[in-house]
C-alpha cells in the first residue's frame, strides 16, 4: 500500500516549529511495511489542502493527516477531508462525553468551541485521543483511506500507535525493521573500511552514519514477519559486533550515557565529576538518564583556577607552571573529586573549546580528561575542532562524550583501571 503524509499547519511552513510528526511517521510507516511515496506540507488553508489531497491519491491510495484538529476556526483538517470524501460530520457522542470528562477531570468548564471536536464523519473508524481532547479518525471511500491525526506529538503518537498501526497491519508490505550499533572513539571511515564489505549487501542493507563524535550502523532488513526480519539481521549484526569489538557501546541504546549509566549500574559502581570547559554538561547527560542517582553522587563545576584549588585541591603551582589547560590538572581535578565524593571513580575535563583561545599559545580544541579512582589516573588529550562557528558546542559535546567514554570504559575493565593508568601519586610527583 503506498501512502502519502500531509502534514497540516502553517507554522510548519513558518519555520516556527519542526515537523517531526512527519518523521516519526515515516519511520514507524516503513517499520510496519507501509512504503511513503511523498511528504506534503500545507498551511492551514482549505483550497490548498483539497489541492494536495488530490495530488496525493493520483499516486497513492492511503494519506495520513496531522494536524489542525483543535476547536478553532482555522484547525479544518477533518472538516475539509470528509468534505473531500463527500462525508458529513454527525456528532458522536461517545466522543462528546470524552471530551466533556477531559475538561471535569482538569476541573473546567467546557468551552463551546470544543463541542466542535466530537462532530465525526459519519461511518469514520474514532480515533481515541487519551491525551488531548480532539478524536481522530479513519475514513474509507472507493479504496482510499484518510487518517486524521492531531498535531501535538504527545496526543498523535499514541493515536498512531494504539489505532492505526492495529489497521493498517493488512495493508502490510512485509516489515522493516533496523538495529543501531552505536560505536565510540572510531572514525566513519576507519569503520567503512573495517565492514566496507557489508556496506553493500542488500538485505539486510548496512549503512554508516556520523553523529557528533560517534558513528553508527544501521542494519535494516525487510521481510514477510518481524521474526523473518530478525533471523536476516542476527548474524550480520554479531558480524559487524565482532569486527568492531572495542567500540560498540550499545545496540539500540539512545546514547553513550544511556549505555554508561547501565554499565555502572549492573557493575554497582558509584562516579563523579570535575569539569571545567563543559561546565556540568557530563554531570547534565548522565543525570539525563532515569534511575542515574544509583550511580552518580555529585559533579563539581571548577571554572575559576581558585576553585580547582580550593574544592579539588588542584596544586597552585602547578596551574602557575603548567596552566589550567594540562595534564596535570586535568589529573588533578580527578583525583580531588573522588577525594572529594568518595566515588568509586571520577572523570575530569578541561580545555579550550573556543572560539577564542586563552592566553596562553595552546590552541582551541585542546582537551585534557582524566580518569581516576583515586588510586591511579588515566589521562587523555584531544585535539578536536579549531575553528569554525559551531566549534564551541562540538568541543563540548565532543569532550563530554570522551569523557562518558572513559566512565563506561573504566565500568568495563573494573576492579582493573582501564589500560595506560598510572599510579596516581607518581604521575604527579612527575610534574
Ligand atoms: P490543537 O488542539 O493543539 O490546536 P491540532 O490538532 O489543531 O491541535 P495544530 O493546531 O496543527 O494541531 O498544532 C498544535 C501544536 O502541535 C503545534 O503548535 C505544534 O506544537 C504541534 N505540532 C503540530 N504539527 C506538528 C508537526 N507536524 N510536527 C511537530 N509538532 C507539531
Ligand atoms: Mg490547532
Amino acid at each position: 500500500m503506498k501512502c502519502e503524509l500531509i502534514s497540516v499547519g502553517t507554522e510548519i511552513l513558518l519555520g516556527d516549529i519542526v515537523n517531526t510528526n512527519a518523521q516519526y511517521l515515516a519511520r514507524r510507516l516503513a517499520d510496519n511495511g507501509i512504503s511513503v511515496m511523498f511528504q506534503h506540507t500545507v498551511g492551514d488553508n482549505e483550497q490548498r489542502l483539497l489541492d494536495t489531497l488530490d495530488l496525493a491519491f493520483e499516486k497513492s491510495d492511503m494519506v495520513i493527516t496531522t494536524g489542525g484538529l483543535g476547536p478553532t476556526p482555522d484547525d479544518l483538517t477533518k472538516e475539509v477531508c470528509a468534505g473531500y470524501f463527500g462525508i458529513p460530520l454527525v456528532e458522536d457522542k461517545k466522543s462528546l462525553s470524552k471530551i466533556k470528562d477531559y475538561f471535569k477531570s482538569k476541573k473546567l468548564t467546557m468551552p463551546s468551541s470544543n463541542r466542535k471536536q466530537a462532530l465525526m464523519p459519519k461511518d469514520s473508524i474514532i480515533l481515541e485521543n487519551k491525551n488531548g481532547t480532539a478524536p481522530g479518525c479513519i475514513m474509507e471511500k472507493d479504496g482510499k483511506i484518510i487518517i486524521v491525526l492531531p498535531g501535538p506529538p504527545g496526543e498523535m503518537k499514541p493515536m498512531f500507535e494504539d489505532g492505526v498501526v492495529p489497521y493498517i497491519k493488512k495493508f502490510s508490505d512485509g516489515v522493516i525493521k533496523s538495529h543501531n550499533i552505536r560505536t565510540f572513539g572510531i572514525g566513519e571511515s576507519a569503520m567503512a573500511q573495517k565492514v566496507g564489505d557489508l556496506l553493500d549487501m542488500s538485505n539486510p542493507t548496512v549503512a554508516p552514519y556520523a553523529k557528533s563524535a560517534e558513528a553508527l550502523l544501521r542494519v535494516t532488513a525487510k521481510a514477510g514477519s518481524e521474526e523473518e526480519a530478525e533471523a536476516l539481521l542476527k548474524p550480520v549484526v554479531e558480524e559487524i559486533q565482532n569486527r568492531l569489538d572495542g567500540y560498540v557501546y550499545g545496540i539500540d541504546s539512545e546514547s553513550i550515557e544511556e549505555a554508561t549509566v547501565e554499565l555502572l549500574k549492573q557493575k554497582g559502581l558509584i562516579v563523579a565529576t570535575a569539569e571545567s570547559c563543559t561546565a556540568g554538561l557530563v554531570s547534565k547527560r548522565l543525570t539525563d538518564i532515569s534511575g542515574s542517582s544509583a550511580v552518580f553522587t555529585c559533579g563539581v563545576t571548577a571554572y575559576a583556577n581558585e576553585i580547582k584549588e580550593k574544592v579539588l585541591g588542584v596544586r597552585k603551582e602547578h596551574l602557575q607552571k603548567y596552566g589550567a589547560v594540562s595534564e596535570v590538572v586535568a589529573a588533578e581535578m580527578a583525583i580531588g573529586a573522588v577525594r572529594l565524593s568518595g566515588a568509586d571513580a571520577a572523570v575530569s575535563v578541561t580545555g579550550i573549546a573556543g572560539p577564542l583561545s586563552d592566553s596562553t599559545e595552546k590552541p582551541v580544541g585542546l582537551v585534557y580528561l582524566a580518569l581516576s579512582d583515586g588510586k591511579k589516573v588515566k589521562v587523555t588529550e584531544l585535539h578536536l575542532r579549531q575553528s569554525g562557528d559551531s566549534c564551541r558546542e562540538y568541543n563540548r559535546t565532543a569532550s563530554a562524550s570522551n569523557a562518558i567514554n572513559l566512565l563506561r570504559l573504566f565500568a568495563l575493565s573494573y576492579p582493573e583501571m582501564p589500560g595506560g593508568s598510572t599510579d596516581a601519586e607518581e604521575y604527579i610527583s612527575n610534574f
